[in-house]
């Protein structure tokens, strides 16, 4: 099914300009419930998003990212729950509106072109229940497909296009029509990579402009952070964490959630110190200090999940053993440095990304600007900035 339709606005009648001239529905979700025979796909959710805002959902395959996004389109209906656009409520207990009713359109990874018609005719489509005068809808189109850089190819079958003109298609499609909501359901997912980095920007520039509210899904992290002013992050039918992509990262509410937003590695100790949010974990003979959940206290096993950009290479040197970190005294904020040897490297065009080997365990993605040999031996420092420490236990396995 392709929903491209969309119905009038208060303020679509102001067409042709490119000012965001609307504000999109605000969206609220309730206890939203869907079964597939003993499978939740999802579990009693509950999302709120503001008008005009861009929401990313993050999660792994399987998690209700699209059950979601379809049960908001009114593709799938849910088995309990609400689901509000604006004022209205679109699904609930007594009400059901139908897709073409709810003032949105949606971006599929497919593309979900009609392979009959025109560029120009598919735009065209979704104009198709606002049965405009002609010469108005004709360049309501031509804008639209100016604004994604095919005017030229406006004549042109999807066939004869590639994946990346018929994505923005597809895109002009969702806004030309002035919808208050639009939905993307992993857009960029059959791009390749200078391509997905291209067209990212491109929905992130003309969904913003149009004014309209924005719910995008994917399982790429880097993808959700780029594009999000906020990141939900959804673990088996459920809202886990929904919060700016810097708080995401910084305080990860779970270990699940920071697992799934990007880790060098992990090692697990024992509490020897925990006040004010911090906590110092002794790994086995190193202490590397955290921030730590309140559920931590002294002499608990804990798990100290440590982000990429915590990590960072040094020369072996006397000082290695003794840049430990101590509890209690000045030093008990500084990095810990831990000696190492160095695992792989690989080259990323900025610079060098290292796996490294520890007493603790193995890390990833170690950044420097220059290489270090295979083999090499080193210390890693790692800073309690980049530091996240969790109860033993409560991890996503
Ligand atoms: P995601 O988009 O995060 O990959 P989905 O919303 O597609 O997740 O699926 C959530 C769960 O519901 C998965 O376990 C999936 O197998 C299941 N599921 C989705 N659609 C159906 C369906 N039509 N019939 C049975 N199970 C389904």
């Amino acid at each position: 099914m392709t929903i491209t339709e969309t119905t009038s606005s208060p303020v679509a009648a102001t067409t042709g300009s490119r000012e965001a001239i609307q504000h999109g529905h605000r969206v609220s979700v309730r206890g939203a419930r869907k079964q597939y025979g003993a499978l939740a796909a999802l579990d009693g959710l509950d999302l709120d998003i503001e008008p005009g805002k861009f929401t990313v959902l993050l999660g792994p395959s399987g998690s209700g990212k699209s059950t979601l996004v379809r049960s908001l389109a009114g593709i799938e209906r849910l088995d309990a729950g609400s689901i509000h656009l604006g004022d209205v409520a679109v699904s609930d207990g007594h009400r059901y509106v139908a897709p073409e009713r709810r003032g949105l359109s949606m971006v599929f990874q497919d593309y979900a072109l009609w392979p009959h018609l025109t560029a120009q005719q598919n735009v065209a489509y979704a104009l198709k229940r606002r049965k405009l005068p002609a010469a108005e809808a004709g360049k309501l189109v031509g804008e639209a497909l100016e604004r994604v850089g095919l005017s030229a190819k406006g004549a042109r079958y999807p066939s004869e296009l590639s994946g990346g003109e018929q994505q923005r298609v597809a895109l002009a499609r969702a806004v030309v029509g002035r919808p208050s909501l639009l939905l993307f359901d992993e857009p960029l997912s059959n791009l390749d990579a200078d391509l997905r980095e291209r067209l990212r920007v491109e929905i992130s520039t003309l969904t913003r402009e149009s004014g309209a509210t924005a719910l995008y899904i994917t399982h790429d992290q880097s993808e959700a952070f780029a594009l999000a002013d906020t990141v939900g992050v959804l673990r088996a039918g459920r809202l886990e964490q929904f919060a700016a992509p810097e708080e995401i990262y910084q305080n990860p509410a779970t270990q699940f959630v920071a697992q799934f937003t990007g880790l060098a590695g992990s090692f697990t100790g024992r509490v020897v110190h925990a006040r004010e949010g911090s906590v110092a974990v002794d790994l086995g003979g190193h202490v590397v200090m955290a921030r730590g959940s309140e559920a931590l206290g002294a002499i608990d096993d804990a798990v100290v999940l440590i982000r990429p950009t915590a990590t960072s290479l040094e020369a072996v040197s006397d000082h290695a053993e003794a840049g430990t970190a101590r509890v209690g005294s000045a030093s008990a904020v500084t990095s810990a440095s831990i000696p190492a040897v160095v695992l792989d490297v690989a080259y990323r065009g900025r610079g060098y990304e290292h796996v490294v080997e520890c007493r603790y365990g193995v890390l990833g993605g170690v950044f420097d600007n220059r290489p270090w040999t295979r083999g090499t031996h080193c210390s890693v420092r790692i800073d309690p900035a980049g530091c996240i420490a969790f109860p033993v236990g409560t991890g996503a396995n």
